[in-house]
C-alpha cells in the first residue's frame, strides 16, 4: 500500500546510520551549568535565585511571567555563583543562573501520581506547566498553552510526531527504541487532557523497526501508528496534518483549528515523566554527529552543559572543523561559542569541516525553489520582494507561512541564500506590524 506523504519537499542524505544503532548514554552532570532563563517561545523566566543561594536539582530557578513563556529548573544541586548574561545558543548574551554542582544531585521533593490516568485535565495540564515543559523538537513552544486549545476549537486527534525528518538527527528514534511505553503512556495523558477521540503515532519508514515496537506495545483501540514516507520535511506540523488527515491548517492558523494537537515524541515521554512522577525539564536527549566529531553518540544531558563538555564527551573536534550547528543541518542554528549551553529546543550538535562557501549567481528562474516548497510558496519571488523592500507584497504573497525548512535554498542550483532573505522579511513585517499596533 502506497504510503501516506505531503505534497512536494526534498528527498536529503539521511546520514543517521551514524547513530542510530547508539543507545542513549548519560553525560555526567559538569562541574558548572549555565541554564539561560530564555529557552522558549515567548517572554523570558524571571529569576527566583540570587548568587549565593543553595539549591536542589528540580528546584525551579526562573517563574514564567506571561501565559507564552515557562519555567526553568535547576539541572544540578549545588550553589549559585551568578545571575548574569551568560552565551546563549540563538546568538546574544542572556541572563542565566551559574550553578556550581555540588556532586551530590540532591533533589527537591517531586510528588507521584500512582495513577495519573485518573487526573483530570486541568491537572494533567497544571503539571505540565509547573515542569516547564517546552517542544523539545525543536520550537520549544511551552506545552502547557497547546494542551489548552480555546473552548471553540475542539481537539479530535492527536499526532506524535516520531517523524524526525532532519537528517543526522536519532535523539527521537533512540526514544521511540528504548521508551516506547513511556511515550505511549504520555500520548495518553495528552488525549485525556485535551479530550480528544484518536492518537496517531507516525513514523517515518527509514524507522519501520521503531514504529513496529510502538504497535506491539499499544493495548488501547484510539491509538494507532502510522508509517510515513521518508521524506523532508515530513515533521512539520502542518505536512504531518495534511499527509495523515488530509486536513489543510489555514494560513496563519494553528492545528487546534483544524482539531489537532501535535507533541513531538520527546516533549510526550516528558509529559509523562512530568505527570507521573512530577520531574521538571532538566535534561533531555540529543544526537552528537557529523564528520567533524569522533565518537557520534546519542547522549542524555542536563540542561545547561556547555557545548565544551559534550563535545570533549564525544571525543572533541577533529582538526579543520570550521561548522558547528545546533539541531539538524537543515533547520539548525550555527553556533559562535563552546561556552553556550545546551538548551530544552537543543535536538542535536554536528560538527563538520565545510568547504568554502560556493559563489552565489543570479536567479536563472528554473523554479526548483517552487517546486520543492512544502508550503506551496514562491521563495525566488519572495527574495526578490524582500531585497527590494516590498514589504507588502513579500507579505501577500505568503512570506510570514514559511516554515524556514530550507527545502528551497537546498534545491537552489544558483546558491542563493533565499532562507536568510525570507528570515530577514518575516522579521521586519513583524517588526512593522508591532510598530503600527
Ligand atoms: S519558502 Fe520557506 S517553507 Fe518554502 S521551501 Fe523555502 S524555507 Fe521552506
Ligand atoms: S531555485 Fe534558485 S535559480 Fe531556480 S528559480 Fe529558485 S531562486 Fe531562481
Amino acid at each position: 500500500m502506497k504510503k501516506k506523504t505531503f505534497p512536494r519537499g526534498i528527498h536529503p542524505p539521511g546520514g543517521k546510520e551514524w547513530t542510530a544503532d547508539k543507545a542513549i548514554e548519560v553525560l555526567p552532570p559538569p562541574e558548572k551549568v549555565y541554564i539561560p532563563l530564555h529557552q522558549h517561545f515567548g517572554q523570558p523566566a524571571q529569576p527566583l535565585v540570587k548568587k549565593g543561594d543553595t539549591i536542589l536539582r528540580g528546584q525551579k530557578i526562573g517563574k514564567a511571567p506571561a501565559l507564552f513563556s515557562a519555567d526553568v529548573h535547576a539541572s544540578v544541586s549545588g550553589k549559585v555563583l551568578a545571575v548574569d548574561g551568560h552565551p546563549h545558543p540563538l546568538g546574544k548574551p542572556v541572563l542565566a543562573v551559574t550553578i556550581a554542582n555540588d556532586g551530590q544531585d540532591s533533589s527537591s521533593d517531586e510528588e507521584e501520581i500512582p495513577d495519573p490516568f485518573s487526573l483530570s485535565p486541568e491537572e494533567i495540564i497544571r503539571r505540565v506547566k509547573e515542569a516547564g515543559i517546552v517542544g523539545l523538537g525543536g520550537a520549544a513552544f511551552p506545552t502547557a498553552v497547546k494542551l489548552a486549545p480555546p473552548a471553540d476549537k475542539p481537539i479530535d486527534t492527536i499526532i506524535i510526531n516520531g517523524c524526525e525528518c532532519e537528517p543526522f538527527l536519532t535523539s527521537d528514534y533512540r526514544l521511540m527504541k528504548e521508551y516506547p511505553e513511556e511515550i505511549i503512556s504520555g500520548a495518553e495523558l495528552i488525549r485525556l487532557a485535551t479530550n480528544a477521540k484518536q492518537i496517531i503515532i507516525s513514523v517515518e519508514d527509514n524507522k519501520e523497526d521503531a514504529a513496529e515496537l510502538l504497535a506491539s506495545k499499544i493495548q488501547e483501540k484510539h491509538i494507532f501508528v502510522e508509517v510515513l514516507t521518508t521524506k523532508y520535511p515530513q515533521g512539520a506540523e502542518k505536512n504531518l496534518i495534511l499527509a495523515l488527515l488530509k486536513r489543510e491548517v489555514p494560513r496563519g492558523g494553528l492545528p487546534f483549528d483544524v482539531g489537532v494537537v501535535v507533541q513531538n515524541v520527546g516533549t510526550t515521554k516528558a509529559i509523562w515523566e512530568a505527570v507521573r512522577f512530577g520531574r521538571p525539564l532538566y535534561q533531555r536527549v540529543i544526537t552528537v554527529s557529523g564528520s567533524g566529531i569522533p565518537e557520534p553518540k546519542n547522549l542524555l544531558v542536563r540542561i545547561g552543559t556547555p557545548l565544551q563538555t559534550v563535545i570533549d564527551f564525544c571525543g572533541g573536534l577533529k582538526e579543520g572543523v570550521n561548522c558547528l550547528i545546533m539541531g539538524g543541518p537543515m533547520m539548525g542554528i550555527t553556533q559562535w561559542n563552546l561556552e553556550a549551553p545546551i538548551i530544552k529546543g537543543t535536538s542535536g550538535l554536528l560538527a563538520w569541516s565545510l568547504p568554502p562557501a560556493s559563489q552565489v549567481f543570479d536567479c536563472i528562474r528554473c523554479g526548483r525553489c517552487v517546486e520543492h516548497c512544502p508550503m506551496g510558496l514562491t521563495p525566488t519571488q519572495l527574495a526578490k520582494y524582500i531585497q527590494f523592500g516590498f514589504w507588502d507584497e513579500a507579505e501577500a504573497w505568503g512570506v510570514l507561512d514559511c516554515v524556514e525548512c530550507g527545502c528551497c535554498q537546498y534545491s537552489c542550483p544558483a546558491a542563493i541564500p533565499l532562507v536568510q532573505w525570507i528570515r530577514l522579511g518575516k522579521a521586519t513585517i513583524s517588526a512593522l506590524k508591532r510598530k503600527t499596533v
